[in-house]
């Protein structure tokens, strides 16, 4: 899965990383990931470069 994350808000050692809940395009070559900490129920989003993961159809 791309675009793991950690919540910043109850960040510990053994904190899985959260795989975003929505990811929309962000022009050509970027994404913003939106995600849900399963733990706090934090939301934040983040910004990546796009990443070629698009499962063979
Ligand atoms: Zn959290």
């Amino acid at each position: 899965m791309a675009y793991l994350d950690t919540c910043n808000n109850c960040l510990t050692a053994d904190s899985p990383a959260v795989a975003p809940v929505k990811v929309t395009p962000d022009g050509p070559e970027a994404v913003v990931a939106t995600y849900r900490c399963p733990a706090c129920g934090a939301v934040w989003i983040c910004g990546w470069a796009a990443q070629d993961e698009e499962p063979a159809a």
